[in-house]
């Protein structure tokens, strides 16, 4: 191990997480098990897609094979959000939409061809205007709105190409009235809070409420699911630092932004996204196109590789695979190179990973986070060769993993949902402990538990954070550097 590098002695070979969607690729259990022992953290259910039938199907042998394989890995819902899309085609059958031709967008719901083509969302007509630019299909083909007239759309084809069924549209520069959680949505949140999901993504943030909104809606069904912000229209980048402040976490959409803004923003945006939530203490995920070309090739592109390093030289606390782990041909593959990539860029003592400031005297810290700043920095100058944390609601392991401490964090908790949840943290392993009645006791079983793991070894440094009265939210105030024995 390089002096530079992570110094562990099991368990921490990387620090960023893998978030991969399941899907048909994924359904047999001998492909599922796989993609755990490959490293899966966290499974996405993406509801743009599939039945509920399929979801439940997926999420119960998610579960089964977890334990199985003794791994701890949330779910991750993801809402469909207030998407629009395009309807049926006659025949289920693919158009070839030709450059200079026209076509009309209505709102009934009638099948699709060259002349026709249906939307899902009757308000359309109203929000756009003569001009306005209409993606389609990921922005692969483009059209112009020549003439509205009620509640059609007279379009012309700027950049042509198939157009399958139930395509996304995206409306460049339009701010659409249409609402933040759809009917479908609020089913699928029904659905999600009786599965027992660990977050709830929501498509298409626009403003803080829209975060606000859905999780009012789970705390009525009696839930505290976090909540992640997908940011994917110019609206949310507006707003970036209000939404940072509301959501659990935020998802750098890249496909959908990408379509929404010039491509060229990405990158910055990116970088931006990260930086501010780091900043804030809040989880982010970049997403979308990581290794695309995976989903036929069992290696990456050159550039793929540079750019699941670069994510993670951005600081970003996890990333996604989409279609490579959901319908691609080599979804094991995936997520592997994932993990390699991620591992080797962690390991290069060139770049340390950047999250929250350290030692800044410029803002005031209050007791949770000076603690685990302190940590974090201790895991330096003393050589720590474990973090220990024991945590109700995860928010002491959140803190700790923001500072980006150079020693592995293992996260105590005896509650199985925190337990799940902190499997998208950076760095941050979670490990079942029933309650503990002393932090004396707290500090003597986590070194035996790191012992039993071969995390620690008689003679090593860790530090135990804590807080007093035990078992309470948010009371994390004591840190204790210990030596272990034998
Ligand atoms: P999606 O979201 O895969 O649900 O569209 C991610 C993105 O747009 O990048
Ligand atoms: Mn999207």
């Amino acid at each position: 191990m390089s002096a530079d590098g992570l110094k562990s002695r099991v368990g921490a070979e990387r620090r960023a997480k893998i978030v991969a969607t399941l899907g048909p690729a994924a359904d047999r259990p001998l492909v599922l098990r796989a993609l755990l022992d490959a490293g899966l953290d966290v499974a996405r259910l993406n509801f743009s897609h599939g039945t509920p039938r399929e979801h439940t199907a997926r999420l119960r042998m998610l579960r089964r094979l977890a334990r199985e394989r003794g791994r701890t890995v949330a779910v991750l819902q993801d809402l469909q959000g207030p998407k629009i899309r395009t309807g049926a085609l006659v025949g289920g059958r693919p158009l070839e939409l030709a450059p200079n031709s026209l076509i009309t967008l209505t709102p009934r719901r009638v099948a699709g061809n060259n002349q026709l083509l249906p939307t899902n969302y009757p308000q359309l007509s109203s929000e756009v205007r003569p001009g306005n630019r209409v993606l389609l299909a990921d922005g692969l083909i483009e059209l112009r709105v020549e003439l509205v007239k009620h509640s059609e759309i007279l379009c012309r084809v700027a950049n042509g190409g198939e157009l399958a069924e139930h395509q996304g549209i995206n409306l460049p520069g339009v701010r659409l009235g249409i609402s933040a959680l759809t009917a479908k949505d609020r089913r699928d949140v029904a659905f999600g809070v009786a599965a027992g999901v660990d977050y709830v993504a929501l498509s298409f943030v626009r403003r803080p409420e829209d975060v606000l909104e859905l999780k009012r809606l789970l705390k009525r069904a009696g839930r505290r699911t976090p909540v992640v912000a997908k940011l994917e229209k110019p609206e949310a980048i507006e707003r970036l630092e209000e939404i940072l402040r509301v959501a659990d976490a935020v998802m750098v959409a890249r496909g959908d932004l990408g379509a929404e803004m010039p491509p060229e923003q990405v990158p910055v945006i990116q970088k931006r996204v990260i930086e501010r939530a780091n900043s804030l203490k809040v989880p982010v995920i970049t997403a979308t196109q990581m290794l695309e070309s995976m989903t036929v090739h069992p290696r990456p592109t050159r550039a793929e590789a540079s750019d699941v390093a670069n994510a993670v030289f951005d600081g970003t606390d996890a990333l996604m695979l989409s279609a490579e782990t959901a319908t691609g041909h080599y979804p094991v593959e995936a997520v592997r190179m994932m993990a390699r990539i991620i591992a080797a860029a962690e390991a290069s003592p060139r770049y340390g990973v950047p999250g929250r400031v350290r030692r800044s005297t410029d803002e005031s810290l209050d007791v949770p986070e000076s603690i685990c700043e302190s940590a974090a920095h201790m895991a330096e100058t003393l050589n720590l060769i474990a973090i220990a944390v024991f945590t109700q609601s995860g928010s002491s392991a959140r803190l700790i993993s923001k500072f980006r401490p150079r020693a592995p964090v293992f996260a105590f908790s005896p509650v199985p949902e925190i337990l799940r949840q902190m499997a998208l943290y950076w760095g941050v392993r979670p490990v079942f402990m029933p309650r503990v009645e002393s932090t004396e006791r707290m500090v003597v079983g986590a070194a035996r538990r790191l012992t039993e793991m071969g995390a620690a070894r008689h003679g090593d440094l860790i530090a135990v954070i804590a807080g007093t009265p035990i078992a309470r939210r948010g009371t994390t105030n004591l840190l204790k550097v210990h030596r272990v024995e034998k």
